[in-house]
């Protein structure tokens, strides 16, 4: 290998990789800014570098997202810590929160369930610090990162390590969650390989976690459950929730335009006068 092959702007020539990720490989082994790769262009890594950088490239050209390279994720303008044992927070999920934070009182109980980087928990107490916020999640690794997510950024959350609500005793204003809905047969899912295919589908019709999530919150719920799914989902997630007893029932479209979000409203405590 010659000499010029080590220089920024020869690598940024040489790669197979599209150029903004070429860029953001280098900024991250160099600890450069974007600005400082166009100004020291001439820069020559040294070996140590340049291994560190063709690490990253390798992965990379095997389709590794740029999250899991990278180790985090730009979410509601914060970042997160992720890694192979969370989903990659997503920008749909972004309306999740503004969803949350519009029908949160200020002081209200949030439920996040499986809240994997934490992203949708964290964001919700940062921006309303009266809320109180819990956030669960069946895998301790998971957990770990959400909770070390929650250290950096100052955020004060109870987490619980439980399958959706099994370890659950409380009452809330608000159970929201981004379960796992891909189903098993999905064309999607074979590109979404680095991530953990749990958090991802139910390895059956990608309606288990939602009906269960719909099924359990009854008890716990004095108000809002916010689920997000597949733009093919909102019927089957109404009809599960007038199932189950749920009012004012409605689902919202994302920025794509597609069916992302329903919701329903269920009082506990009315139930309870009723019965
Ligand atoms: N929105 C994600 C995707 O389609 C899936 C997230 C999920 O299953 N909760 O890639």
């Amino acid at each position: 290998m010659n000499d010029k092959s080590l220089v920024i702007k020869q690598i940024l020539l040489d790669s197979n990789l599209n150029r903004l990720d070429t860029k953001l490989l280098l900024c991250h082994v160099l600890g450069f800014s974007r600005t400082q790769l166009i100004t020291r262009d001439d820069y020559k890594l040294t070996r140590a570098q340049f291994e560190s950088y063709n690490l990253l490239y390798a992965k990379c050209l095997a389709g590794m997202p740029m999250a899991y390279i990278l180790g985090y994720k730009e979410f509601y303008s914060r970042i997160f810590k992720v890694n192979t044992n969370t989903l990659i927070p997503r920008p749909e999920t972004e309306l999740l929160v503004d969803t949350v934070l519009a029908l949160a009182k200020p002081m209200a109980k949030v439920l996040d369930l499986g809240t994997g980087s934490g992203c949708i928990a964290i964001s919700c107490k940062l921006e309303q610090q009266a809320l109180s916020v819990t956030a669960t999640d069946k895998y301790p690794e998971a957990l770990a990162i959400a909770i070390s997510n929650a250290a950096d950024l100052g955020a004060d959350i109870k987490f619980i390590n439980c399958d959706w609500l099994d370890g659950i005793t409380d009452i809330y204003d608000i159970i929201v969650s981004n379960p796992p809905y891909i189903a098993n047969n999905d064309k999607h899912l074979p590109a979404l390989s680095f991530e953990p295919q749990h958090a991802l589908t139910d390895f059956f019709d990608g309606m288990s976690a939602i009906r269960k999530i719909i099924e359990d919150s009854k008890a716990h719920l004095n108000g809002y459950l916010l689920i997000e799914h597949g733009y093919d989902q909102g019927s089957f997630t109404t009809e599960l929730m007038l199932k189950y007893g749920f009012r004012n029932i409605r689902t919202i479209r994302d920025y794509a335009s597609l069916d992302r979000i329903t919701i329903g409203y269920s009082s506990n405590v009315d139930s309870h006068f009723a019965n």
